[in-house]
């Protein structure tokens, strides 16, 4: 089991000017008297908090037992970066990289899609996927080919291979078992796989929808004092 976390408030700039990167994390982590208690899963990724802020957020993950001991204990504590000493907070996990259900591209949610007409996660057509044996060239049928192709019944699924928009596999890319799906919360892997531009709009409305959770649970807690 893996527990997602974040280090807030980092300095981006380090005192010789440069911004701070994911080997400074590692190295400052390295350093400290937790360094023994846990074990990082990824990287560390270091996202600026906008784009003039002089401070960063870290996210990171730690390897885990089914309990989250181990984010138990890291909660809370603190990282020496210079002169400020940073705070671990939990960071909600259920969120992953958002899968938009429009156009079906990892890296931003239906709501920001910017795709000009829905696109078929079976076949990357221009329809959507209850319309894929309507309108994809593999179930509309073919009379004029040998041997003629017969159009796909009515109600029936497409049996013809798919190819998922985002891996190439014979699956439809809304289809859990895509590699997509088990890895969404992976930044090193899907930093592989996504343009720049997609993972950065990606970890944006994660931070985003944190920063909302956040104010939404300060708020609650503040009610009931
Ligand atoms: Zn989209
Ligand atoms: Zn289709
Ligand atoms: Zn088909
Ligand atoms: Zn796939």
């Amino acid at each position: 089991s893996r527990s997602y976390l974040k280090i807030v408030d980092v300095p981006f700039f380090k005192a010789d000017g440069d911004q701070v990167t994911s080997a400074d994390v590692r190295t400052v982590m390295g350093k400290s008297h937790l360094a023994s208690s846990f074990t990082l899963a990824h990287s560390p990724w270091v996202m600026r908090n906008s784009h003039r802020a002089n401070t960063a957020t870290v996210w990171f993950d730690v390897l885990d037992s089914q309990s989250g001991a181990t984010a138990k204990h890291l909660i809370n504590t603190s990282f020496q970066f210079g002169p400020s000493s940073c705070f671990v907070r939990v960071a909600r996990s259920h969120s992953g990289v958002p899968l938009c259900q429009r156009c079906w591209r990892w890296g931003h949610s239906t709501r920001a899609c910017r795709s000009q007409a829905p696109q078929c996660p079976r076949c990357a057509g221009p329809h959507t996927e209850a319309g894929h044996c309507q309108h994809a060239s593999c179930c509309r049928g073919n009379p004029s080919v040998k041997p003629p192709q017969d159009p796909t019944p009515k109600g029936a699924p497409c049996p013809h291979a798919t190819c998922c928009v985002n891996c190439k596999g014979d699956h439809s890319a809304s289809d859990q078992q895509c590699p997509f799906w088990r890895h969404r919360f992976d930044r090193t892997w899907l930093a592989e796989k996504l343009a720049p531009s997609s993972l950065r709009e990606g970890l944006q409305e994660i931070s985003q929808k944190t920063a909302q959770e956040e104010r939404k649970g300060r708020r609650a807690l503040n009610r009931r004092r």
